[in-house]
């Protein structure tokens, strides 16, 4: 299940090189080339989906622990205080390469800050009908 085209393909296969941190049978995980911090990973499954919309289970199944693996490696090695993971799905969220992947991103003390936004102030009554449609469509 590759996509040609696709240049994480060709990363999480091994036909490009990379700064790879981990390889198994299912993912590469390798560093950001325009990190938002030091050490910035993202893991890349060798099969090819576009976005989260498009994984397969047992993929997605893998991927949330895989995540806790690298985190922690990066606090013992990069000496991070925490991390985040940021998954973006679809070109609105910011995503620019369609091929999944989620990115590991060390957060220091002292900065860079980031991932963060201005918390809305939405009414009660506004909250209750989003929240009747979602639910709909989740029934
Ligand atoms: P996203 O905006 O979630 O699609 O993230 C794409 C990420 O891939 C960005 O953080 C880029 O810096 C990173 N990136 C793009 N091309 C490469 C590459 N060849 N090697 C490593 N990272 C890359
Ligand atoms: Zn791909």
């Amino acid at each position: 299940m590759r996509d040609e085209t696709c240049i994480f393909c060709k990363i999480a296969n091994g036909d490009i090189p990379s700064s790879a941190i981990y390889e198994d049978e299912w993912f590469r995980v390798i560093l950001d080339l325009g990190p938002a911090s030091r050490g910035h990973a993202l893991i890349l499954p060798k099969n090819h989906f576009a976005d989260l919309l498009e994984l397969d289970e047992e993929t997605s199944s893998k991927v949330l622990a895989l995540a806790a693996k690298v985190g922690a490696a990066m606090k013992k090695s990069l000496g991070c205080a925490g991390f985040n993971l940021v998954q973006n799905n679809g070109e609105a969220a910011g995503q620019t390469v369609f091929h999944f992947h989620m990115h590991v991103i060390p957060r220091y003390e002292g900065g860079p800050r980031m991932v963060s936004w201005e918390p809305g102030s939405p009414s009660r009554e506004e909250l209750a009908e989003l929240a009747g449609r979602i639910r709909q469509e989740l029934e």
